[in-house]
């Protein structure tokens, strides 16, 4: 077995510990029959298969190339472009964004060589 799968079984033993008690998982030598085998390896896999569902629910946005879940995406904290409203999705957008609160594209179309137009406060909106 990979070192990553002995790694994964133990952090599935630690949260089966974790819903069931420690003895679970104790030493199998001491407290251990082939009932409680399989109990475990019933237990081991409803957590795996919860654990797989879960993920596969959870709505992944890419940002910047890094999946973000949309719970996260929803914090205020995320900039969207104050022209267009779209997400910032590149690095790139994230430096226009900084600069003049909007991104790349809308820099090209409303403020590339109107920059103080934009500063002076002038959205296409308005
Ligand atoms: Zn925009």
């Amino acid at each position: 077995m990979k070192e990553k799968d002995y790694n994964h079984i133990a952090a599935i033993e630690k949260a089966i510990a974790e819903k069931y008690g420690g003895e679970t998982v104790q030493n199998p030598k001491a407290n251990w029959d082939e009932e409680k085998e399989k109990e475990y390896l019933q237990q081991m896999k409803e957590f795996y298969d919860k654990n797989q569902k879960n993920s596969a629910t959870q709505d992944k946005i890419n940002v910047n190339g890094i999946k973000v879940s949309k719970k996260l995406l929803n914090r205020e904290s995320l900039k969207t472009c104050s022209v267009c409203n779209s997400l910032s999705r590149k690095a790139k957008d994230d430096v226009y964004l900084m600069k003049f609160e909007c991104c790349w594209k809308c820099f090209e179309r409303y403020v590339d060589g109107r920059e103080e137009r934009w500063l002076k406060g002038w959205r296409p909106n308005n």
